[in-house]
Formats: C-alpha cells, sequence, structure tokens
C-alpha cells in the first residue's frame, strides 16, 4: 500500500487540495491510478446540509455522495471517479464509533481518540485503498497543522508512515510564504516553523509546498531546504499562475513527478501529459472575455458554484476564449431594471438551488433568455425555472409554479413525485448519483453529447410534472432527455431558440478541464456564435 498525506499549515484556504490534485494529475500521466481521500474535522456528519455559505458547494460522486468540494477538484485533476470513502468528516466517523461502543463491539473497554479513532481513519484508509484497486491514495486532511480538531488525523498518518515504511507514505506539507511589502521580501520563517510543528507530531515532511503570490527565486527555495533540514528536490514553489490547471505543468518543469515517483519506490511508466500541456497552452492563449451571468442566490460567492463555475471557464479554454462569470443577485432583478443588468450578458446560466428566495428574477432571467435569444443553460433548479417560466408565458398559467415554492399551487409544473412523498426527513431524500438518461435523436442536446446514451448525476428532490408534457411540447418546449423508461425528464430545451436548454441533473460533476462537458462547450460555443452573428 502507498500512500501521500497532504497537510498545511497557518491557514486554511492555501490550496492544499490543489497540490494534492496536481500531484495526483502528475502521478495518473505516469501510469498509476490514484484514489483520493479527504478527512474534514467538522461534526457535521457530511456536507449535504451545510449551507453554501459557509462551505462552498456540495459535489456529488458517482454513487450519490455528498461531499466536500475539494472531493470535485480531486476528480477533475485525476479524470477519475471517486466515491463515498473519498470524504469523511469528524462527524461521521464520532458517529460510527460511538455506534459501536453503544453495540458493545469494544466489550466494555475505555473507548478513546487513540486507538479507536485513528483505528477507524485507518481502515476507511486501507478501505478506500483496496476498493479502488490503487497504486497510491493520497489523503488530504482538512484544517491545519496545530488545531485541536485534526490532531487524530495527523496522529494517523504518523501511524501509518510508521506502519509501512517511509518508501510507502510520504508527507506533503503546504505551508505560506508571505511577502511584506515594506521590507520587500518574500519569508521562510513561518515555514520554518511550519516543519517544526508538523515535526513535534513526529512528522519530518518528505515535501515542503511553499505557497506565494509571487514568483519564488532559487535562494529562497534553498534557504527553506537548508533550515527545514530538507534536501533542496524537498522543496516545492507553487507560485499564483493564471490558471489552477497550469499547477501540475508547474511541477512537472520543477521535477515534482519524478522525485514523488523515486520517493514512493515506483519506475516511470510512460508519461502523456499532453492533455495537460494543451490546455495551459490554450489558457495562455484564450482572450476576448465572455460574460455569462450567474443568476443565483448565493452572490460573489465563487466557491458556491465551484464546479459549474470551472465547467464553464474551462470549456472557454478549449475554444480560446475567457470566460468572466458575472455573479447576479437574482432577487436584485425583481427590484431592479432587470434589463439593464440583463442587457450586457453574452450568456445566461441559472444553476441549481434550494428554496423561494429570487425564483421571480430567475424567472425573468429565463424569460429574457427566451425572447431574446440569449444563450441560456439552466442547471437543476435552472431547468425548473424554464419549464416554470415557459408554462406561464406561453401556456397562460400565471401560477404555475414548483411545489417546492408554493406547495398548493394550482399548476404544479414541477412536483414532487409521488414515490418521493412519504420521505419528508431532510438529508437522504434527494435523487442523488447517478442515473441512465436516454437522448432523443435529433434534438440539440443530441448534436451536442453525439450519443443517445449517457449517464449525469443529480442532486434534487422534484421534478418536471408528466401532466404537462404534452401540452408544453405542442407549444414549443422540447423534452429532449428522459430516463431510459421514458417517466423523468431529464433534459429540457426551447425548441424555437439557437441554444436554450435544462438539465435536471448537474454537468458540472462529470466537466474535466482536460475534458469539457458536451453542453459546456455548446453553451460556449453558442455565445461565440451569437457575437459573431
Ligand atoms: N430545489 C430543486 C429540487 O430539489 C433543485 C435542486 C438543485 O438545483 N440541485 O428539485
Amino acid at each position: 500500500m502507498k500512500c501521500i498525506f497532504v497537510t498545511g499549515w497557518v491557514l486554511s484556504g492555501i490550496g492544499k487540495g490543489i497540490v494534492a490534485s496536481s500531484i495526483g494529475a502528475l502521478l495518473k500521466a505516469s501510469g498509476y491510478r490514484v484514489f483520493f481521500q479527504k478527512f474534514d474535522w467538522y461534526l457535521n456528519v457530511d456536507p449535504g446540509t451545510m449551507s453554501p455559505f459557509q462551505h462552498g458547494e456540495v459535489f456529488v460522486t458517482q454513487d450519490g455522495a455528498e461531499t466536500d468540494l475539494d472531493i470535485g477538484h480531486y476528480e477533475r485533476f485525476i479524470d477519475s471517479e471517486l466515491n463515498k470513502l473519498s470524504s469523511f468528516t469528524s462527524g461521521r466517523l464520532f458517529e460510527e464509533v460511538i455506534a459501536r461502543e453503544r453495540h458493545g463491539d469494544y466489550l466494555g473497554k475505555t473507548v478513546q481518540i487513540v486507538p479507536h479513532l485513528t483505528d477507524l481513519v485507518k481502515s476507511k484508509v486501507r478501505e478506500g485503498f483496496e476498493t479502488s484497486g490503487a497504486d497510491v491514495s493520497i489523503i488530504e486532511i482538512g484544517g491545519t497543522v496545530g488545531d485541536m480538531e485534526n490532531e487524530y488525523f495527523i496522529e494517523t498518518a504518523r501511524q501509518m508512515g510508521q506502519e509501512l515504511g517511509r518508501d510507502n507514505v510520504l508527507f506533503v506539507h503546504v505551508t505560506l510564504l508571505p511577502y511584506l511589502g515594506a521590507s520587500k521580501e518574500l519569508k521562510t520563517k513561518p515555514t520554518q516553523h511550519a516543519v517544526r510543528t508538523l515535526m513535534s507530531y513526529g512528522i519530518t515532511p518528505d515535501f515542503v509546498v511553499l505557497r506565494s503570490d509571487e514568483a519564488i527565486p532559487e535562494d529562497i527555495l534553498a534557504k527553506t531546504a537548508y533550515f527545514c533540514s530538507l534536501d533542496r528536490s524537498s522543496v516545492i514553489a507553487s507560485p499564483n499562475l493564471p490558471s489552477i490547471y497550469q499547477v501540475p505543468v508547474e511541477f512537472e518543469r520543477q521535477g515534482v513527478r519524478m522525485s514523488v515517483l523515486r520517493r514512493l519506490g515506483l519506475s516511470d511508466r510512460g508519461f502523456d501529459f499532453a492533455a495537460w500541456t494543451r490546455l495551459s497552452e490554450n489558457i495562455e492563449a484564450s482572450s476576448e472575455s465572455l460574460v455569462i451571468g450567474m443568476i443565483g442566490k448565493y452572490n460573489d460567492l465563487e466557491d458556491a458554484y465551484y464546479s459549474l463555475n470551472e465547467g464553464l471557464r474551462t470549456a472557454g479554454f478549449g475554444l480560446r476564449k475567457k470566460v468572466d462569470i458575472r455573479f447576479i443577485d437574482a432577487e436584485s432583478l425583481e427590484s431592479r431594471d432587470a434589463e439593464s443588468i440583463l442587457r450586457d450578458l453574452d450568456g445566461i446560466c441559472i444553476p441549481g438551488g434550494f428554496g423561494i428566495r429570487g425564483t421571480g428574477g430567475k424567472i425573468l432571467a429565463a424569460r429574457y433568455a427566451r425572447k431574446n435569444k440569449i444563450p441560456y443553460l439552466g442547471v437543476c433548479l435552472g431547468s425548473q425555472i424554464m419549464a416554470i417560466e415557459f408554462a406561464r408565458d406561453v401556456l397562460g398559467l400565471p401560477s404555475a409554479n414548483s411545489q417546492e415554492f408554493d406547495e398548493m399551487t394550482s399548476d404544479p409544473v414541477v412536483h414532487i413525485m409521488d414515490s418521493q412523498k412519504d420521505i419528508t426527513k431532510k438529508g437522504g431524500t434527494m435523487r442523488l448519483g447517478t442515473y441512465p438518461c436516454t437522448i432523443t435523436e435529433g434534438s440539440l442536446a443530441h448534436r451536442l453529447y453525439g450519443e443517445t446514451s449517457i449517464d449525469e448525476r443529480h442532486r434534487h428532490r422534484y421534478e418536471f410534472n408528466n401532466a404537462y408534457r404534452d401540452r408544453m411540447e405542442a407549444n414549443g418546449f422540447r423534452i429532449s432527455g428522459t430516463s431510459p423508461d421514458g417517466s423523468l425528464v431529464e433534459i429540457v430545451e426551447i425548441a424555437d431558440h439557437p441554444f436554450m436548454i435544462g438539465a435536471q441533473f448537474h454537468p458540472e460533476f462529470k466537466s474535466r478541464p482536460t475534458r469539457p462537458h458536451p453542453l459546456f462547450i455548446g453553451f460556449v460555443r453558442a455565445m461565440v456564435e451569437k457575437n459573431d452573428r
């Protein structure tokens, strides 16, 4: 068993996930199978019920686990599917230990953080590695070293290093290299303390990754190595780059892949890195911005729609266009002159969401897109909004709504299915994870996907109401994707529109920077075509 533990110091949000993912991308490109796990310290049992305001988006894996947004980074960088063993919180682990204790599994012993909780973490790491068939597991520990909340994860990592041997376990420590404007200097002292702190837990890092806003000169790297008693090859520079998707290329330039392989005793199985170098070139060559209005509830919060933003931006790179995402508070469209805000957009996207707030504004935006033939992409809630708007305006049903927003509406074009009605408890009541979808030949969706059988990931409770299907279709609302038995509507389009499409699923969970999702490529292309017209 081979694993790499990734920790961080000084502050969160430093980019541990990107560092871990980039190392994963390099191993994958060298022919190795990589599995990823994230251990988070918080006591919520899963991120599914956490506010996107605080925690960013909920990323959904193919097997329907609601996970941390870092799992999305991992999948995007290694272009492989992860699963419910990829994301653990202290809440989930404590729950399991306590359940076992109640069940008598510990035979009356005193149940402790060490060894009971640490053993559980170890078993999860093993299970992830073994069931995924990976060659290497990369494990990111949430929070920073020195926090009281995640100490038992660090201790688990230490024990695994001891048990498996230093050829099989690597420690990567990501630290901040601040630049002091007043003295015009990059300061290595925090990193020296970071390494010392990690050592106080019994772990000597194999690699220290210096995160910096600036380019990092050689003398700083050498100095860091010297003061931390590390080889120079153990110190990796991670300056800010135009895009996070250039980090693997930057790491390769520094020889990180070969150092990691050497230390894990792995040979280079033939390196296939073309997709990453091409992506990096496309990023450099991207010019002329396209502006997408993201009409949502969580504004200015890049993280709340993270995978969607990344999917759209990377689709832009493929066409060498910069995609500029403008967050527009849906509620603000209700009270202000909506047209003056929407007029400047090249495309309109309505992302997934829950709750009634801002739906009026979203409906206005969908109407604007439909009437003015502006490229429109609706994701999950965005596709439901498309149906509501169309039913109200074209079918003349002013109270058309989703039962989520008006339980008693006389025209529930979006409703909760009978099969789901009994389940009322929050959490675990949603259609979650991968479902197959059959696409109608000759539709826009068919043109985009180039096939008729697809799989996509879901996370929602409500569905399009089939009672309205015939009337909607007779008036130009096209249902172009359904579950294979035809009962669930999965993709909708406006027939008389160059690009107005809504998906009940979340394409963003399957989009990869090196292989953007066909709906995103189609959306960006439609904007380019509209501007060329
Ligand atoms: N709130 C809607 C539902 O539950 C849409 C969910 C979403 O956009 N993810 O069906």
